[in-house]
């Protein structure tokens, strides 16, 4: 009898395995009808599918795409109307497995995504972009660039081990934490000024990038203030591969929340794209979009580069967030898969 039990065991198992596969297979999810409204001055998309899905969203300057995991396209109903936001929608099966929504806008907006569990249903919420830190970033940048600053003391980190088969052998990364010295950047709604937080989140950062086989400079690695020019003319000397900006966001309104990611160049979009991917999906707070913003460090690197404001420190709960060691390991995880993630797609 005890010789019995095993067989039988993985008879069963392997029959509930097929017929859970059929019955998968059988319910695939489709796209099944999808509904724009207008109301209380937002526009609203109601995806309905067959099954659930949830959906997830990546803003991409004026793209905005929504991602079914687990579905398929087919030929959904589709009850267009005008809309002073959205100049187009199309469907495309992004892979094998998931279904994909690309909104095409006229104007910056933000969004939101609810999935509404036991329903199938899944509701998009699209509405003005409310104003952000584009215009404090530039006034302090306008202030400081040429302002007189300490010299440059850069840091440069060797790979914490050189092992051939390290998926960043052989890179050197830049991190610029951003502020320092008598430039404390945003004040917050605690007692970390933005200044602590960028070097912290550098450090930590700087860690998972040598672990994975780079070479990290800092361009700083103390409470220090250099002036902008300063550390472009040392990046761009450098032979660095990639630069990244840190920063956290701030505003007067402080009921914006969320991660927004920036880059210039046209040779930096597809690494941008990567950073925000892995910034938005990593760290978990609300998508402020990727956007193209002619900021001092990514208009002037002769390189690939990105400035990431991953929170906004003027919003009480994303403060709390932002301030904790977990979430900084949490970002530095998602720095190391964008990076990861680059510069194994990227076609030499
Ligand atoms: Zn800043």
């Amino acid at each position: 009898m005890r010789n019995l039990r095993a067989p039988v065991f993985c008879f069963l198992l392997s029959t509930f395995y097929f017929l859970f596969s059929f019955i998968s297979y059988a319910e695939t999810v489709r796209l099944d009808r999808i509904e724009m409204k207008r109301d209380r001055g937002y526009d609203y998309l109601d995806v309905y599918t067959t099954g659930w899905s949830e959906a997830k969203g990546l803003l991409l300057e004026n793209k905005l795409y929504i991602d079914f995991p687990g579905a398929v396209v087919g030929q959904p109903e589709f009850l267009k109307r005008k809309s002073k936001r959205i100049a187009d929608i199309a469907f495309e099966q992004k892979d094998k497995t998931t279904a994909r929504l690309v909104i095409t806008l006229k104007k910056s907006v933000d969004y939101d995504i609810v999935n509404v569990f036991g329903r199938d249903k899944t509701v998009i919420e699209i509405g003005d972009r409310l104003d952000g830190g584009f215009t404090r970033q530039f006034a302090w940048e306008t202030k400081i660039a040429g302002k007189k600053g300490a010299p440059l003391k850069p840091v440069k980190l060797a790979p914490v081990v050189a092992r051939a088969d390290l998926p960043l052998r052989g890179k050197t990364i830049i991190l610029d934490p951003g502020h320092g010295g008598d430039d404390p950047g945003a004040a917050g709604c605690g007692s970390l000024p933005e200044k602590e937080l960028t070097l912290l989140t550098a450090r930590a950062c700087a860690e998972r990038l040598r672990e994975a086989g780079a070479a990290v400079i800092l361009t700083r690695d103390e409470d220090r203030r250099s002036n902008l020019r300063d550390v472009m003319s040392f990046a761009n000397g450098t032979n660095a591969d990639i630069f990244i900006s840190i920063h956290y966001n701030s505003t007067e309104n402080g009921r914006i929340a969320g991660s927004e990611t920036y880059y210039h160049n046209p040779v930096s979009r597809r690494f941008a794209e990567a950073m925000h991917e892995a910034v938005v999906r990593g760290v978990g707070e609300k998508d402020r979009g990727l956007h193209r913003v002619p900021f001092y460090t990514v208009k002037n690197a002769r390189m690939p580069s990105v400035l990431l404001e991953p929170a906004y420190l003027s919003n009480e709960e994303e403060y709390e967030r932002a301030s904790s060691a977990s979430f900084r390991e949490k970002l530095a995880g998602s720095i190391l898969k964008g990076v990861k993630e680059y510069f194994g797609s990227r076609t030499h």
